[in-house]
């Protein structure tokens, strides 16, 4: 038997990965090891069955598409309990997510073919003589490359994208959620048996290099932002293009008119739901010096009743503890105050509900991902100070606006790529939404319409129905043709507005 343990990673024994409940320790159970040969055959077997997918058309896919999404909803508490085992979280936290992969699947599979199927485009006075056709052509394989604390819906987001468009998929997840990607494999070739159109490669972060290198037509990838430098650089050496949903340190603005106590009870969902490890999660909120008081007694009252274990559950990869107890310990190092929770918050594998005051905007509580149940929160003289300190992070994923007067201006104005509006978190669930961030949060959209197209490859055929009336492109015009392409272009753009 070979066994290799590295400090914080989960066990490989006899080339199986092992996975255990961040909990109790116990077995979640164990997938083979992939190695870089294996991740190539991985590859090259979905490339023949992406070609096969792509060969169903919309329709066909859609089909089984919504049979798996049925799929799903069926074994949804299966899905949870194997959640549960593997991550620690609530058993509800992961019907919640998987309520979320499955609108996903269903809006992907009924809308591919109107965002991503073939129409016309309009022609031009100049090239009248064409007709201009459009459609979006898969990639034939997506890598996806996913991390751990929402191992259901942040690989089945841009999956649910790239099937729609046809592609075949290699899921790597991440190394202490492998049994939850299987499972999302092996339910897929329940309802899709005849070729491996979704598949996994298991193992630690080299199998996700391996991944970038492998002949993939595209990268989707999901984690921290550190990990996304390293996985761009991967990518660059053969041109392929990624998606980067990285890390994030969303605010939350408290207006002078908002609704309080509704402000923090979304305030405490949104920093505190999966212990706070979610990359839209609330960490900061700027609340205005009219309803600061009554806001941090609001928060502290409704986060002091969480119950640990049924709402707050274990940090998920106990390297995350040290991150959080890094946190607390600056904030109140660097002149902060907890008005609940603090250093003694910190027992792994979990961390009790935090909430910190008066911490100094450059304190690396307020700069740095904590991925905790953390919420700083400072009061601001008005929405304008929010905002300037809102945006002042390399960050920019997620944000949210409590305020009735000016919600939509303010929420318009914060560098983030998605708002909420009077709620937290509610644009991850809103399947024709775009998702994704700006800055160090990362590029590229999954989800909605733009999400689908991430997973097609534009293409522009012309179709010639006429003659040329202005021929421009042959080496056959005369000169009088030229003289008339001129007069046409005078006439055409030869007007100042
Ligand atoms: P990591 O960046 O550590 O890992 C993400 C994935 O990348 C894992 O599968 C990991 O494998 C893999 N990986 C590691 N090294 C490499 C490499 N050199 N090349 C290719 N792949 C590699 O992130 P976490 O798993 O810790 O996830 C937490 C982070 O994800 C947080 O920053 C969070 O904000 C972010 N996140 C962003 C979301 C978004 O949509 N913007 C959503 C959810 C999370 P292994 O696990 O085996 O190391």
């Amino acid at each position: 038997m070979t066994a290799t343990r590295t400090p914080g990673l989960p066990a490989i024994e006899d080339g199986l990965l092992i996975s255990t409940s961040p909990a109790t320790g116990a077995e979640a159970g164990r997938v083979p090891v992939c190695d870089e040969k294996a991740v190539a055959a991985t590859v090259e077997r979905a490339a023949a069955a992406g070609l096969w997918w792509a060969g169903l058309g919309f329709d066909a896919r859609k089909v089984r598409l919504l049979r798996w999404r049925a799929l799903l909803t069926a074994r949804i508490e299966e899905l949870a309990e194997l959640t549960h085992a593997e991550t620690g979280k609530p058993r509800t936290d992961a019907i919640m997510e998987t309520v979320a992969a499955i609108e996903h699947i269903d809006w992907a599979a009924r809308n591919a073919r109107r965002v991503l199927g073939p129409r016309r485009v309009g022609t031009r006075v100049l090239v009248a003589e064409h007709v201009g056709h459009l459609e979006y052509q898969p990639y034939g394989v997506v890598g996806i490359i996913g991390p751990w604390n929402y191992p259901i819906l942040t690989p089945l987001g841009p999956a649910s994208g790239a099937l729609a468009a046809g592609n075949a998929v290699v899921l790597k997840p991440s190394e202490y959620t492998p049994m939850v990607g299987q499972w999302l494999a092996d339910t897929f070739a329940e309802v899709v048996p005849e070729h491996p159109v979704l598949q996994t490669v298991h193992g630690l972060g080299d199998v996700g290099a391996a991944l970038c290198r492998s002949g993939v037509g595209k990268i989707a990838f999901t984690g921290s932002t550190a990990t996304a430098k390293k996985v761009m650089a991967a990518c660059a050496e053969n041109l392929v293009p990624v998606i980067i949903e990285a890390g994030g340190k969303d605010a939350l603005i408290v207006d002078a008119d908002a609704d309080v106590e509704a402000a923090a009870e979304a305030a405490v969902w949104g920093a505190m739901t999966n212990a706070g490890q979610t990359c839209i999660g609330i960490e900061r909120a700027y609340a205005v010096a009219p309803v600061y008081d009554a806001f941090v007694a609001a928060v502290v009252a409704r986060a002091g009743k969480l119950t640990m274990g049924d709402e707050i559950g274990p940090m998920t990869m106990p390297g995350q503890i040290d991150v959080v107890r890094r946190h607390i310990d600056a904030a109140l190092a660097d002149g902060g105050r907890a008005v609940l929770g603090g250093a003694g918050a910190v027992q792994a594998p979990s961390v009790a509900p935090t909430v910190l005051v008066d911490v100094p905007e450059d304190s690396v509580a307020v700069r740095e991902e904590t991925f905790g149940p953390t919420l700083t929160i400072a009061r601001v003289a008005d929405a304008d100070e929010a905002l300037t300190r809102a945006n002042a992070l390399p960050y920019g994923l997620g944000g949210a606006v409590f305020g009735k007067q000016n919600g939509i201006r303010i929420a318009r104005r914060m560098r983030a790529g998605m708002v909420s509006v009077n709620a937290t978190l509610s644009f991850v669930g809103m399947a024709g939404l775009p998702f994704g961030g700006v800055g160090e949060s990362g590029f590229g959209r999954i989800h909605g319409d733009d999400g689908l197209r991430e997973f097609g490859r534009a293409k522009a055929i012309t179709v010639r129905r006429a003659p040329s009336l202005l021929p421009s492109m042959t080496f056959e015009r005369t000169p009088a043709q030229v003289r008339r392409i001129v007069k046409a272009v005078k006439l055409l753009y030869g007007r100042r507005p």
